[in-house]
C-alpha cells in the first residue's frame, strides 16, 4: 500500500474533532489491509505516532537539528531557508511540506513510497546507535524525503520528531478495530487492557478473527494496565457497599508491576513497570536484586507499591522521593543509598503458567503469599478482614501512624476478579484528606496557559486544568491554577511545557476558556482546592448537576507533580460528580 492513502486518511482525521468521524475514517483505512496482518499491524503502531507498544520505549524523536538538514538535503532548499522555517513555525512537519513543496531537487532515481518502506526505514532509523548512526539516520531520511510528496513528508517529518498529534486516543484505535472485526468495543478492550500492544491486537485480529482475542493471554514481560480504585468517604458506606471485605494499607509510593520469567540464555529476568507501562528496571536495581532473593518460584507478575524509606529511622517518606530515582548514573547510585526504598506487593496476577486474573481475591493472596519469601525489603501489605466498622477504623487510624495515606477495601466475594485497566467498585479506597473540606488531592492534566505578568512576566501566569472524561475521550476545564508553585517550579515551566504548546485548541479538549496557549493534555499535576463549585465557565461535567454548568475548584493549590500518570490517568469527570455530591451530602 502506498503511503499516501494513510497520509491523505491522517489529513482528514486533522480536519474533524468529531471522534465519530475519525473512527469512521480509520475504519475505512483498516478495512482496506484487514486481511494483511503485518500492514495492519504497521498501520495501527504508525497511527498511534509509535512503531511498536509503548511498554517497548522505542524512541523515535531524532533531534531537530538532524532532522532539519535532511529535510534541506531531500528537497534542495538551503539549510538557512530551511533552518529560518523552523525559528518561524517551531513544527517540523510544516518545515518539511513547505520544503517538499518548493523542491528543487529531483533524481531519476526514486523508488515508490510505501507503508513498509516508510515503516522499515524509520525502524532501522530507531534502532541505529553509536558512531556514525547520525549520518546514517541523515541518509535514510534524506531518501524518504526526497520521494515524498509535501503532504507525506509532513506526517513523516511529525513520526521523526515524536509528534505526530493525530489527537487520536487508544480507544478510538479500539473502537475503530471492533468495528473493522464487527464485534463490540468492549471486548477489544478487555484484550488490550491484559495485553496493551494495539498492533499486535490488530495482527491477531486478522490472522484469527474474534475468536483470536479470547486468545490473548497474559504474559511475563507485557505489562497489564493496572486495576484502580472508587472512593467513598466514611468506612460504614464501604462496609455498606462490599459487606465484609478486605482492608489494605494504602501505600503512598509509586505503582509497580514486577515480571519475572526465566530466559535461558541468561537465567532469572526481573522487570519493573509503572502504571503508565513504563519500564522502571534500570532505575531500581536494588529492587531487582532484592526481589530476585525473595521471589521462590519461576515466572510470576506481582502487583506492588514501592515505597521510599528513611535509611535512619525505616519509617517511609513522601513518595515524592522515588523521583530523585530519575537521575543520572551517579545521581541514581547516590538515591538508592540515600533513598532506599521497599516494595509492598499486593496482588500476584501470574504464576508458572497459571493466569490468576480472573480467580478471587483471596485465592490471589495466597498465591502471592506462596511465591515471597518476606525479607526487609520486601512485604505483603498489610490487611485486615473485617465486617466491623470500628475495626476497620483502628486499622485506618493504623495505617496512618505507620505512614501511610490511608486504606483500600477490597471485595473478597467470589467474584472478585483482578479487572485490569479498570475502575470499578471491587476497591474503594479510604484515605485521610476525607475528613478536609474538598475531599482530596485531584490530579488535573494541563491543557492552557494563561502569559504571566509583575514577577512572572516571561512566564505562565497561570495553568488552565483539566479533568479527563472517560465517556467522551475528551478533557474538561475545571480550574485555572496560579498559586502554590515556588520559584524553582516556576522557572521550569518553559522547559516543560513548550513542547507540547499547539496552535489551535487540541482535538480531545473542550473548553470555554481561551487561554494565551494551548497545551496538547500531556503533564499532569496534583491540585488541591477548597471547594467544587457550579460554574457556567468550566466544562468539566457541563450539565450534570444544573444545565449550563459545569463544575470549578475553588482556590486550587499546586501539590506537586504526577510524572507518573499520563493524561487519561487524571481525575475522570466521573470523579468529580462524586466529588461535588459528597461534598454536598456533608453539608447537609
Ligand atoms: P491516589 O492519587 O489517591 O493515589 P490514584 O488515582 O493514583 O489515587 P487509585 O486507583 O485511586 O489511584 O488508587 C489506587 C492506587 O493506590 C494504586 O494505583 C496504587 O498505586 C496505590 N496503592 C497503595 N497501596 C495499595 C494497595 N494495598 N492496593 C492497591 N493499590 C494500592
Amino acid at each position: 500500500m502506498d503511503y499516501s492513502v494513510i497520509a491523505e486518511a491522517y489529513s482528514r482525521i486533522e480536519e474533524t474533532r468529531k471522534r465519530l468521524e475519525m473512527t469512521e475514517i480509520l475504519v475505512e483505512l483498516f478495512s482496506k489491509v484487514k486481511d494483511d496482518s503485518d500492514l495492519l499491524r504497521r498501520i495501527v503502531y504508525l497511527t498511534q505516532g509509535q512503531l511498536s507498544p509503548d511498554y517497548q520505549s522505542m524512541v523515535l524523536g531524532v533531534a531537530n537539528k538532524l532532522a532539519l538538514k535532511a529535510i534541506s538535503r531531500g528537497s534542495g532548499v538551503s539549510p538557512e531557508t530551511i533552518e529560518n522555517w523552523w525559528i518561524e513555525t517551531g513544527d517540523l512537519g510544516f518545515v518539511a511540506e513547505r520544503a517538499m513543496a518548493n523542491k528543487t531537487q529531483t533524481s531519476l532515481f526514486s523508488e515508490p513510497l510505501t507503508v513498509n518502506r516508510v515503516f522499515d526505514s524509520l525502524m532501522n532509523m530507531a534502532m541505529k546507535e553509536g558512531s556514525g548512526s547520525q549520518k546514517t539516520k541523515q541518509d535514510i531520511f534524506a531518501n524518504l524525503f526526497h520521494d515524498s510528496s509535501p503532504h507525506e513528508a509532513k506526517y513523516i517529518a511529525r513520526m521523526l520528531s515524536g509528534k505526530l498529534r493525530l489527537g487520536i486516543a487508544d480507544m478510538t484505535i479500539i473502537d475503530a478495530l471492533a468495528q473493522t472485526f464487527g464485534t463490540e468495543k468492549e471486548r477489544v478492550e478487555i484484550a488490550y487492557n491484559k495485553y496493551p500492544a494495539l498492533g499486535q491486537i490488530a495482527y491477531v485480529l486478522s490472522e484469527k478473527g474474534l475468536d483470536g482475542l479470547d486468545e490473548i493471554k497474559i504474559d511475563p514481560g507485557v505489562p497489564l494496565k493496572a486495576m484502580l480504585c472508587e472512593r467513598l468517604s466514611s468506612l460504614p458506606d464501604i462496609i455498606d457497599k462490599l459487606g465484609k471485605c478486605s482492608f489494605e494499607y494504602k501505600y503512598d509510593g509509586l505503582r509497580i508491576q514486577a515480571h519475572i520469567w526465566s530466559d535461558p540464555r541468561v537465567g532469572q529476568v526481573v522487570e519493573l513497570y509503572t502504571r503508565q507501562l513504563e519500564n522502571v528496571t534500570a532505575q531500581f536495581p536494588d529492587v531487582i536484586e532484592v526481589l530476585k532473593a525473595s521471589f521462590n518460584k519461576t515466572e510470576g507478575i506481582l502487583d506492588g507499591e514501592c515505597v521510599p524509606i528513611d535509611i535512619n529511622t525505616g519509617q517511609m517518606l513522601p513518595f515524592q522521593e522515588v523521583s530523585h530515582r530519575r537521575g543520572r548514573k551517579t545521581e541514581l547510585a547516590k538515591a538508592i543509598e540515600d533513598y532506599p526504598v521497599s516494595v509492598f506487593f499486593f496482588d500476584c496476577l501470574f504464576l508458572n503458567e497459571e493466569e490468576l486474573i480472573n480467580l478471587p481475591y483471596t485465592t490471589r493472596r495466597e498465591k502471592l503469599a506462596s511465591c515471597l519469601d518476606i525479607s526487609d525489603r520486601v512485604f505483603i501489605s498489610h490487611s485486615l478482614i473485617t465486617d466491623d466498622p470500628d475495626k476497620a477504623e483502628d486499622f485506618f487510624q493504623q495505617s496512618l501512624s505507620d505512614g501511610c495515606e490511608g486504606i483500600i477495601a477490597k471485595s473478597i466475594s467470589d467474584d472478585s476478579p483482578y479487572k485490569a485497566g479498570s475502575r470499578g467498585w471491587q476497591w474503594v479506597k479510604f484515605k485521610r484528606d476525607y475528613k478536609s473540606e474538598l475531599d482530596d488531592t485531584v490530579d488535573l492534566a494541563i491543557i492552557g496557559g494563561f502569559a504571566g505578568r509583575g514577577r512572572r512576566a516571561g512566564t505562565y501566569g497561570a495553568l488552565l486544568m483539566a479533568t479527563y472524561n472517560h465517556e467522551t475521550d475528551t478533557f474538561e476545564s475545571v480550574t485555572k491554577l496560579g498559586s502554590g508553585f515556588n520559584d524553582e517550579m516556576l522557572a521550569s515551566f518553559s522547559s516543560m511545557l513548550d513542547e507540547h504548546k499547539v496552535k489551535k485548541i487540541p482535538v480531545r479538549v473542550e473548553s470555554k476558556m481561551i487561554p494565551d496557549y494551548w497545551f496538547e493534555p500531556v503533564v499532569v499535576m496534583e491540585v488541591k482546592g477548597a471547594e467544587i463549585t457550579l460554574s457556567p465557565i468550566h466544562t468539566c461535567g457541563l450539565d450534570e448537576i444544573r444545565k449550563g454548568n459545569g463544575l470549578a475548584i475553588r482556590f486550587p493549590r499546586f501539590i506537586g507533580m504526577r510524572e507518573d500518570k499520563g493524561p487519561e490517568d487524571a481525575t475522570t469527570t466521573e470523579e468529580m460528580v462524586s466529588l461535588y455530591n459528597l461534598q454536598l451530602k456533608r453539608l447537609e
